[in-house]
């Protein structure tokens, strides 16, 4: 299921609508975040409000709709909603009665990242056989 090279390793998790929960930081050897494939039946909620104590996360909505409880609000969140959490945050998410709610987690160390995008890539060796 996993390949792994020189400086990568993948995985494979087929069709990600039969997924359930799925995480990451041990197939894919993650350093720096951890991440996961997650879906809640219609009408499930995850069964405890929780926060952390260095992670801040960002939960991506794939599909579906639900509730999101954050820091006492009811948020009702849908697909292609972005949500970021503070490691603080006291949170809990809630599929709605008829959907069920897909997405990803990705948890990072809050206030770790100090450089992204164009200022972090830089130009390297290799050229694949489309360009
Ligand atoms: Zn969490």
């Amino acid at each position: 299921m996993a390949k792994a090279g020189k400086n990568y390793r993948s995985v494979a998790t087929g069709d990600i609508q039969k997924l359930g929960r799925v995480t990451f930081h041990d197939e894919l050897d993650l350093t720096g975040s951890e991440i996961s494939f997650n879906e809640l039946p219609a009408g499930v909620s995850v069964p405890f409000v929780h926060a952390h104590q260095q992670n801040e996360e960002v939960y991506l909505i794939l599909k579906g709709k639900g509730q999101f409880f954050l820091d006492g609000d009811e948020v009702p969140v849908a697909e292609g909603d972005v949500i970021r959490v503070d490691p603080a945050g006291a949170r809990c998410l809630k599929a709605d009665a008829q959907s069920p709610i897909r997405f990803v987690c990705i948890q990072t160390r809050a206030g770790s990242l100090v450089q992204f995008t164009q200022n972090d890539g830089v130009p390297a060796e290799g050229k694949p056989s489309w360009l």
